[in-house]
């Protein structure tokens, strides 16, 4: 079976690859800048283990995908925009899933609607 991971966007980015603005780094997770930003903070969170998405995760990956969770929220805290942020993840092509490695979006700097479209 081939590596996933060999041609995945975000492994490549993670792998340095292809470029990107990092935000965060350490052991099990990387955030860097999205590329076509759709608020003035908008920041990708993944976790450094490649998998597709949140149907993928099992109990074992529960500490890892908190973690992304608290990156974000970190993230959050230090660009001053915790009056109102969203952590958000995409799950499958019907909800607006294009990568299929998991990311957590932070999105933050403006008012964000609710329900989202
Ligand atoms: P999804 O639609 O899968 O939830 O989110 C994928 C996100 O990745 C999109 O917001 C998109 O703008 C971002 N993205 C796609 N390709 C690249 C890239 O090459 N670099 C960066 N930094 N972001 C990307
Ligand atoms: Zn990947």
């Amino acid at each position: 079976m081939t590596d996933p991971t060999t041609s995945c966007l975000f492994c490549r980015i993670m792998r340095h690859e292809i470029p990107s603005r990092r935000v965060y780094e350490d052991e099990h997770v990387y955030a860097f800048e999205d590329i076509d930003p759709k608020a003035p903070t908008h920041v990708l969170v993944i976790p450094k283990r490649h998998f597709a998405d949140l149907k993928e995760a099992e109990a074992g990956d529960a500490e890892l995908i908190g973690r992304c969770h608290l990156v974000a929220a970190k993230i959050a805290r230090e660009r001053k925009i915790e009056n109102g942020y969203r952590t958000v993840l995409n799950v499958g092509p019907g909800a607006g899933q294009s990568v299929f490695h998991l990311h957590v979006h932070l999105l933050g700097g403006r008012h964000l609607s609710w329900p989202p479209g």
